[in-house]
């Protein structure tokens, strides 16, 4: 391989010794050791490897760069003797960061297209939802009116220009007993039309397929109420929203959809409540269908409060069955069902008094439930207190009545307690 010589000082002594260090024989061959070429220049060997990397380039044109032909030059003489049989593509630095910079221009471009396709379509979709039937409070039934206001309570900006991602709520409040039931809701008014993504919103949680369609994460979007664009009438939609859920025909005119609402919220609560000691007692449950029968029908008698006295001395009980006896975690976890069953028939046979729990700190009164149970029931955190039957038909005999005494809080959850 051809090899070209190009100094870059005028020290004889450190020229000669590039000259002895690169030398080679007619069959390649270098000619010096290094500790050679010190010994002929008086360069003490450890500064030579340096001094002719330093001081000559070494190139050649059998190499060259494939962009700009530029030749290639050896580092030192291991990389020369490496580049005998190593594949000769060669792309030089500069030219390879020209490369990285043109890649990296065209992602950007493509990103900043996809992001403005993204955003044309849905805010076509927007469009197209209000053109074809805009969002009317008097045409939405009353789980419609009550989950819509719920979300626009827990994350409309101050505008109520948009409403932000589930997700980026960050602060004590909850729009209902946890994360999944969060995504239903938000995914049940979605599918209904009551609900569209915003234009605006982060599109990296937006992923377009090839006919233009789109997956999405429905935590992580940010929502557009379909109603006509200028402030005040979003403003008024809500206000409409919010005055026909606090008329007083409104428990009149939907008491059965009010009722299933209020025992769905009130089964959640008691499911989180199970999870959660369960969890303190490091046992792992996966409620079934039994679970919420069993539980739906102690709130057909108690209240969520109530119920919770049987979940908690359930769940103790459980705890101390793992221990005591040899069985797994999820065998005693599963003894909870029937331990809760068990509590509450004999509490109604027996007409005991349940003593209520005061709600966890950690499983606060969500925005749904605040707004059924406070807004429209008129009671404050009613839905925990009282029994559900009790609770609506305190309210129907008395539409007007004021809100109501919070319950009882327990000093002591042994005391008075049956079990
Ligand atoms: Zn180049």
């Amino acid at each position: 391989m051809h090899l070209e010589l190009t100094f870059l000082t005028e020290d004889e002594t450190i020229r000669e010794a590039c000259k002895l260090y690169w030398a080679r024989s007619p069959d390649g061959q270098f000619i010096h050791s290094v500790k050679g070429v010190a010994t002929l220049t008086g360069i003490p060997t450890s500064k030579i490897p340096q001094l002719t990397k330093k001081h000559c380039r070494a190139s050649t044109d059998d190499i060259s760069c494939s962009e700009c032909e530029e030749s290639y030059v050896f580092t030192n003489r291991t990389d020369y003797v490496n580049s005998q049989n190593a594949d000769r593509d060669w792309v030089c630095s500069p030219c390879l960061e020209a490369i990285r910079e043109i890649e990296e221009a065209e992602l950007f471009e493509r990103q900043q297209a996809e992001t403005k396709k993204k955003r044309e379509i849905l805010a076509n979709v927007l469009q197209r939802r209000k053109d074809n039937n805009e969002l009317r409070p008097e045409e939405l039934n009353a789980r419609e009116c009550i989950q819509l206001l719920s979300l626009i309570r827990y994350a409309a900006s101050e505008d109520i220009s948009y409403i932000h991602p589930i997700a980026s709520i960050d602060d004590n409040s909850s729009l209902t007993t946890g994360s999944y039931e969060d995504q239903n809701l938000v995914t049940d008014l979605y599918q209904k039309g009551l609900i569209v993504i915003h234009p605006d919103t982060n599109v990296n949680a937006i992923s377009l397929k090839s006919d233009e369609s789109f997956n999405f994460y429905p935590m992580h979007v940010s929502w557009a109420l379909p109603v006509i664009d200028d402030h005040l009438s979003i403003s008024n939609f809500v206000i409409q929203l919010d005055e026909r859920i606090r008329s007083s025909d409104f428990l009149h005119l939907h008491f059965d959809e009010i009722k299933q609402l209020c025992a769905e919220i009130a089964l959640e609560e008691c499911l989180a409540f199970l999870s959660y000691t369960l969890a303190d007692h490091g046992l792992n449950f996966s409620p079934g269908d039994k679970t919420k029968l069993t539980l739906s029908k102690a709130l057909e008698h108690y209240s969520v409060a109530q119920v919770n006295n049987f979940i908690w001395g359930a769940s103790k009980d459980a705890a101390a069955y793992f221990m005591r006896a040899s069985v797994s975690k999820k065998q005693a976890a599963n003894s909870v069902v029937k331990n809760i069953q068990q509590r509450f028939e004999r509490s109604i046979a027996n007409d005991w008094e349940v003593k209520p729990f005061r709600r966890n700190y950690d499983l606060p009164q969500s925005t749904l439930s605040r707004t059924l149970f406070n807004v429209v029931l008129m009671s404050d955190d009613g839905g925990f207190d009282k029994p559900i039957q009790k609770l609506l038909h305190s309210r129907l005999d008395d539409s007007d009545c004021p809100a109501q005494e919070p319950a009882q809080e327990s000093e002591s959850i042994e005391d008075h307690c049956p079990f």
